[in-house]
């Protein structure tokens, strides 16, 4: 097995297809020294050994000889020796996945610097501070990562290490009357790493090594260690990542932003990454080292005009202090963005006047650039059609349809302050201080603002549950801002007037104090704070040109039909709008919860003969007629599937003693016969209960008035000129016998008819006993529609309404790799679903699939049902144009 592929001197062992081996990191680090990029040389050590390191908890024997000689060509090309005395070689060692985890896992820098080896830096460089900077960054990264996150050591009152050791380096700056890091000499800085060594002996009980071998080895095993970190667990479920992929570790030839004056780091985006905008766009720090930019702990400059903010107006751009590196980092993002066909986020560092490309990768973006930048490389011929409708993900699309703060609101509101509009859209939310506090109100159903600082990776899951966030420190590339993007949400970044108070969980913007659970809106667009409850508005694709182009294109190369779940002529209308073509669910019983309509429905159910109830349903045939007249008329000439009476009885009548005495009143009946019939009715487990096609074979009359109330609409629209098309769905069917009887009360009806209409009977296919008879109700069906709530239920067992109880735990274990009820279970519920369409097609080959559960609008789902050769999927309105747009790429 071969566990290290080196790169450096315009030559790399791997190459940009390798993310599954190398990670993201590795590959495009590998692919930029083959295309001539300046990279300092490295090495990455597999994915693989990541694996055989989880497995195993120790590294492969063979791997400490392949380290040696990978060491040696960069000492080599560096002209530099891993722990000389006088010209040594540092390392960064570095985390990569496959999936881009961003912060989520950990990286060690300066990585060889001891005793000895500093005093010689100290010496080479002819730069004493920057040699003791470096050094106690790396004692501090060191501390934290290897001795004490790696060693799985219980940390008190959540103060780690690294706190105490910035604590103690605050409050020394404090002693020392100095504002920021840069005015510390080298002797405050000796003294610095000194004192940490101290504290890091006394809280973790062991000495930092003055080893450089065990330094590397130690941060690499512990690299390796921090795929199984908690927040990058916690990240790639969230993400949908398989935890079995594995990091590689990339360890790489240090290079220094913080020489002094004529060093730099910074990080770009090669567009626009809020609006797509194609212009060079990004921040950097002068004498600064590694995370400076993205930790937020300064503001950083602006690389040009175009990056600029109202909080870094006044700062120079790399573009007027350094123009001739700008002008080389400016031909370098060319380059890059035509090789990889795609918009990058690249870090860069300046050593001494050098310019170094340290990473690329392709930039997340939200759903506004996303969109743009497919269309626009599509424009400039990069990209092809197929790969503008894989560029968007229904995440984007999602996006584009994010809530906004409803702007006639927002006009007569005054800003209470400002920051950066790192993520778009509009949120309102009870103000929380901390990741946990916002995950808790959130489960507790509260909109929460996270307000922090900054934010860490540690705070992911808060950042998650949170409707908005809004920090006080940071650029548009700092963490927050980055993860909120991300993930499409809602963020303000470096908002300078935050004045936050975590131990009395106040902030005060302005002199104005707001407590914890007060509310803000902000809007992330354009990085405005309020300090009030607004109210938001959906998001409106409409106005976004571009939402029509994509989804025309995904148009023009799906298969798989879409349709609307829809129960009333407005979501009928509606999903019309969005581009559904037909609907695939309309659930009558949702028509008679009105209260025009319920005391109706109560008479039928307490009817005591057949005469009482045919004299209720007289009662709710124009009403049914009436919905199904508009929702037929707003779709056709597309089909209707109108599914019959499906809820247990039960479920309409009415629960209290009060309702019922009133009830009683309303009807004349007494109130003890209405308890005795709701006893009567009631049941252990509904949902195997009286439903479905059950009641209508109890009570063919109710079925007779629904086909009553479809015809009669149908024949209205006919004699207007209107051509319906509606599809009758049995529900609930699980033998063939069921469907035949049904089917024949409905064709009773039809017979006695006037006039022709074209019309379907098929119906649901949601218990499993359905599939495996699937030829024989075929024979008689015109469609199928796969109920995939029931069959799931059904199938696993599992009560669609209990599931609650379990499902976090069972995810949390990975017992079930995500809820059955979001997605389909392809290998178990999906089985059931192939052999169906096989069994039905066999039999009758005109016979027409669909799938109406809530999977319909699930992008994962879709592509199985593509697969298994369904004609359409059904989902709720709002999520038609994810599944137009997921169908699209099944074909591709
Ligand atoms: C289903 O079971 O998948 C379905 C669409 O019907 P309902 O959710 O109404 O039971
Ligand atoms: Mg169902």
């Amino acid at each position: 097995m071969k566990n290290i592929y080196f790169f450096g001197n315009g030559q790399a062992e791997g190459h940009g297809n390798q993310n599954d081996l190398l990670g993201g990191k590795g590959a495009n680090l590998a692919e930029m020294t083959n295309i001539g990029i300046p990279v300092p040389p490295g090495f990455t050590i597999t994915t693989e050994v990541c694996t055989y390191f989880m497995d195993n908890q120790s590294l492969p024997s063979d791997l400490k000889n392949e380290i040696n000689v990978s060491m040696n060509k960069m000492e080599t090309i560096m002209n530099k020796k891993f722990g000389d005395e006088r010209n040594p070689l540092l390392v960064s060692v570095r985390s990569g996945a496959k999936e881009s985890m961003p912060g989520m896992m950990e990286t060690v820098l300066n990585v060889g610097l001891t005793n000895n080896t500093v005093s010689g830096l100290a010496k080479s460089s002819s730069n004493e501070r920057f040699a003791y900077d470096s050094y106690r960054r790396l004692i501090m990264m060191y501390a934290d990562v290897v001795m004490e996150k790696s060693e799985k050591i219980e940390v008190e009152n959540n103060i780690g290490i690294r706190h105490k050791l910035e604590a103690f380096m605050e409050k020394y700056k404090k002693n020392k009357g100095c504002k920021n890091d840069i005015d510390l000499d080298a002797n405050d800085l000796k003294i610095l790493c000194s004192e940490f060594k101290k504290i890091i002996k006394k809280t973790l009980r062991s000495e930092f090594p003055d080893d450089p071998e065990i330094q590397l080895n130690n941060a690499i095993k512990a690299v390796f260690q921090s795929w199984n970190g908690e927040r990058a667990k916690h990240y790639r479920k969230i993400e949908g990542i398989s935890d079995r992929a594995g990091t590689a570790v990339n360890i790489q030839s240090m290079v220094f932003g913080n020489m002094g004056s004529g060093s730099a780091t910074g990080v770009a985006f090669t567009r626009n990454p809020s609006t797509g905008d194609n212009v060079f766009y990004g921040e950097w720090l002068e004498n600064a080292q590694g995370e400076d930019v993205v930790a937020g702990i300064r503001t950083p400059n602006p690389l040009n005009n175009e990056s600029r903010s109202h909080q870094s107006e006044k700062l120079q751009s790399l573009e007027d202090q350094y123009p001739l590196l700008y002008k080389e980092l400016f031909t370098i993002k060319n380059n890059l963005e035509l090789h990889y066909r795609d918009m990058q986020d690249v870090e860069f560092t300046i050593e001494n006047g050098h310019l170094w490309m340290l990473q690329t990768r392709s930039g997340k973006r939200n759903g506004i650039s996303a969109i743009k930048i497919a269309f626009d490389l599509y424009d400039d011929k990069v990209i092809n059609e197929i790969e503008v409708l894989n560029r968007i993900s229904s995440q984007h699309l999602n996006e584009i349809m994010l809530p906004s703060i409803d702007v006639e609101k927002e006009k007569n509101e005054p800003v209470i302050t400002r920051g950066l509009p790192a993520g778009p859209g509009g949120a309102s939310g009870q103000i929380v201080f901390t990741a946990d506090d916002a995950q808790t109100w959130h489960a507790n159903g509260r909109d929460v603002i996270l307000v922090r600082q900054e934010t860490s990776p540690e705070d992911v899951h808060g950042m998650y549950a949170a409707k908005g966030i809004l920090t006080s420190r940071g650029g548009m590339t700092s963490h927050a801002a980055l993860v909120a993007r991300g993930w499409g949400k809602c963020c303000i970044v470096g908002c300078t007037d935050l004045l936050i108070d975590y131990s009395s969980k106040t902030i005060s913007i302005n002199g104005v104090i707001y407590n914890e659970g007060d509310w803000l809106s902000i809007n992330g667009s354009e990085g405005n704070v309020y300090g009030n409850k607004l109210p938001l508005i959906s998001g409106n694709m409409k106005e976004n040109p571009l939402f029509e182009k994509i989804m025309n294109l995904a148009d023009k190369h799906r298969n798989l039909g879409v349709r609307a779940n829809a129960d009333t002529k407005n979501d009928a209308e509606n999903a019309r709008q969005l581009g559904a073509k037909g609907i695939g669910l309309c659930r009558t019983e949702h028509m008679f919860f009105s209260p025009d309509r319920i005391l109706s429905m109560r008479k039928m159910i307490l009817a005591s003969n057949l005469e009482e109830r045919q004299n209720a349903l007289n009662e709710l045939l124009p009403h049914q007629q009436k919905d199904f007249y508009g929702i037929l008329k707003a779709m056709a000439p597309h089909p209707v599937t109108i599914r019959l009476l499906d809820p247990p009885l039960h479920e309409f009548l009415p629960q209290t003693d009060e309702q019922i005495k009133q009830l009683a009143d309303e009807i004349g009946v007494n109130q003890e016969r209405i308890k005795q019939i709701i006893e009567d009715l009631h049941e252990t487990n509904p949902m195997l209960g009286h439903r479905g096609c059950r009641l209508g074979i109890t009570y063919p009359e109710i079925t007779k008035m629904q086909a009553r109330a479809i015809f009669s609409a149908c024949a209205q629209l006919i004699s207007e000129g209107i051509k319906p098309l509606p599809e009758i769905m049995i529900p609930l069917i699980g033998t063939a016998e069921e469907f035949m009887h049904q089917r024949d009360v409905i064709m009773d009806v039809y017979n006695e008819m006037d006039v022709q209409i074209e019309h379907k009977i098929g119906t649901m296919i949601e218990i499993p006993r359905a599939c495996l008879i699937a030829e024989q109700i075929a024979r008689h069906a015109d469609f199928f529609s796969f109920g995939t709530n029931d069959l799931t239920q059904t199938t696993f067992g599992y009560s669609r309404d209990d599931l609650g109880g379990f499902i976090y735990d069972y995810l949390n274990q990975s017992v079930l790799p995500c809820d059955p009820f979001e997605s389909i279970d392809v290998v178990g519920v999906g089985k059931l679903v192939e052999m169906a369409v096989r069994a039905g097609r066999n039999k009758n080959p005109k016979l027409k699939i669909g799938i109406c559960g809530e999977h319909g609008g699930d992008p994962k789902s879709i592509e199985f049902f593509n697969d298994v050769g369904l004609d359409y999927v059904s989902c709720s309105p709002f999520r038609v144009p994810i599944a137009r747009l997921s169908s699209s790429k099944c074909k591709i």
